[in-house]
């Protein structure tokens, strides 16, 4: 059980890295095309970004069931993935853009630099030259700041 519990919280930790990475490379990459409405103006309350929740859902859901198939402990590599989900989805689509009737406020230093942070991503218009791509780690705001400012020039 213990095995299994650290496997699940090795696997949340590890998505941080694993999404800030395809966050950079892949959705402000070669995923532009899916990842660019959510650097638009918002028009419904769903956008084609959400595809890319679609995917992890659908990694998750197919960790669980080959783990349940005799390749443990890979259920627990997916109910981490789907725990990083959800907790992207509270934290992203809650509290850093309000997308919901009632808006949760950021309530400690933590999650103020992560809400701060994460303006300034979207502080860059386009594909190129942002700032910011992890959704549970964040550099200094000031650091951010200072790349932000030679990146305008
Ligand atoms: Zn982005
Ligand atoms: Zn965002």
């Amino acid at each position: 059980m213990l095995f299994n519990l650290a496997v699940l919280f090795g696997t949340l930790v590890a998505m941080e890295g694993v999404g800030t990475l395809a966050h950079k490379y892949v959705m402000h990459g070669w995923g532009w095309w899916l990842h660019r409405s959510h650097h638009e103006p918002q028009l419904g309350m769903l956008e084609t970004n959400d595809l890319y929740l679609v995917a992890l859902g659908l990694i998750a859901l197919a960790l669980v069931a080959l783990g349940k198939a005799g390749h443990a402990p890979l259920q627990w590599v997916g109910a981490g993935v789907a725990g990083y989900g959800v907790a992207y989805v509270l934290a992203h689509d809650g509290l850093f853009h309000r997308h919901w009737p009632r808006a949760p406020k950021p309530v400690n230093r933590y999650l103020k630099r992560l809400y701060r942070a994460h303006r300034l991503h979207h502080a860059v218009k386009g594909r190129q030259g942002s700032v910011s791509f992890g959704f549970f780690y964040a550099p200094p705001l000031r650091v951010l700041k200072g790349q932000l400012k030679r990146r305008r020039g």
